[in-house]
Order: C-alpha cells, then structure tokens, then sequence
C-alpha cells in the first residue's frame, strides 16, 4: 500500500494545488491527512472541499487549528495572528465544510499494525516534538514501529534502536528536494513530513511524502508554489499581513 502524507496545509489552496499536481504521475492508494486543514491562510473551503471529495478512502486526524476553527475550543491559548485567522475562517466556512471539519477524528490513528499517525505527538494531540526527549515520550505511548506526526511544521526523522544493549535515538533534519528514507526492520521511526501551506524550516516550497508500507521507504519532497499568490490572497482577505510575509521565507 502507498500512502500519500499530507500535513498543516492551513488553508493554503496554492500549496496543496502544487503537490497535488507534483504527485500526479506518483501512484498512491490512500490520502493521510495529519491535521491543521485550516487556519492562517485564506482559501479554507476549497481545502476542505478536496478533503471531504476524498471520501473514506482518507484517513484524517484532526489539528489543533480544525478543533478551534469550527469552534470545537476557544483558543485562547493561541495568539493574536492565529485567533484572528480562526475567527475570520469560522465566519466563512460554509455549513458542510463547518460540519466535516467538526467531524475529524482525534489522533491517534493507525494505517494498520506497523503505522501510526497523530498531529502533535501520540499521547497528545496538542505537545510538539522537537527534541529527542519529545520523541522518547512518543515512542512509549504507542507500540507501532512507524508513527507520522505534524504540527511542528518542520521535516524531521527520528530513529530509535538496540544497539549493544543501549538504546540509541538519532534526530534528523530533512532538507532537500527529494528524500529517501529505508526502513529497517528493527528499528522504530517518528517523522514529520513537513507541512504544506505553511512550511517553518527557512525552506518556502511546500513538504509532503509518500509511504510505501511494501517496499519500507518513505520519500519526502519539496514542491515550489506560488507563495506570493497565497500572500496576497491572505492580504485581501483581510488576515494579518504577517501570515502572508512569513510564506514568502518559509518562517
Ligand atoms: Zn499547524
């Protein structure tokens, strides 16, 4: 089975265009869809639209931006940018994307015995995985040898094995256009495959992968986008300026 792995697309309609085109030519039997629809960006309908089109052949688990932008959580631990961009997107979501949106599950879910997925980390949907000691807490909650994660916004990988008896957990950084993960067999891996429409690793191009659950690969690519397109349509919208600048260094 391939599966296509989405995250964070925040409303980003440019972006999820680009690597819905990028990965035409690609096979992949399942969309996955790691939370955060919407949010920050100005095109939420068309986002969810496409989402929901897919049908149950996806499989989603909800951000923390769907819980607040269909007013499922106040927010009010966000801050000013993101509470306005939240506001603003719960006042234009038409009624079924309102209530699909409502809909998502939360994490964590499973692509079967050897995959997990969640949006923050596997025992919270809400706690970031940045550092080693995040991802060893990961690890614990949940069984699976593979567990995809978003809402950190940045590619990464993190391995975890025996070796001499010791354990050994390595974190990585993915940069580049096209990256090629093999997985071994006795080892457990934690990886963001970035985010779509709001990419915050200096890098602007939009970031998804594939899983191959056959062939134990996973390939993460990077996808230019018209970033100055969704900046001005964030502007227009009358969203924060901010939430378009920061599209345009991948900030
Ligand atoms: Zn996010």
């Amino acid at each position: 089975m391939r599966f296509l792995i989405i995250s964070d697309v925040h409303s980003n309609w440019d972006a999820l265009q680009a690597v819905l085109r990028h990965v035409r030519r690609k096979r992949y039997d399942r969309v996955v869809f790691l939370g955060d629809a919407v949010g920050y960006g100005a095109s939420p309908n068309a986002v969810l639209t496409w989402l929901q089109g897919l049908g149950t052949s996806a499989i989603l688990v909800r951000g923390n931006h769907d819980r607040v932008c269909s007013g499922l959580d106040d927010g009010d631990y966000f801050n000013r940018f993101a509470r306005e961009a939240s506001a603003w997107t719960f006042d234009r979501l038409d009624e079924r994307n309102l209530e699909f949106l409502r809909s998502f599950p939360e994490g964590p879910g499973e692509l079967g015995p050897d995959a997990a997925i969640c949006h923050g980390s596997s025992f919270d949907e809400d706690a970031y995985i940045f550092s080693v000691y995040d991802a060893q807490q990961a690890f614990r909650s949940l069984p699976h040898p593979i567990i995809f994660f978003g809402h950190t916004h940045v590619p990464t990988l993190f391995s975890l094995h025996m070796e001499h008896g010791q354990t050994n957990l390595r974190a990585r950084l993915l940069s580049g256009t096209r990256t090629v993960i093999n997985l071994e067999p006795e080892t457990r891996y934690l990886i963001n495959p970035g985010s779509v429409g709001q990419p915050r690793d200096r890098d602007p191009r939009a970031a998804y992968a594939i899983f191959d659950s056959d062939s134990r690969r996973v390939y993460l690519y990077r996808v230019p986008y018209p970033a100055a397109a969704a900046r001005r349509r964030i502007i227009q919208a009358g969203l924060p300026p901010v939430l378009g600048d920061r599209l345009l260094h991948g900030a």
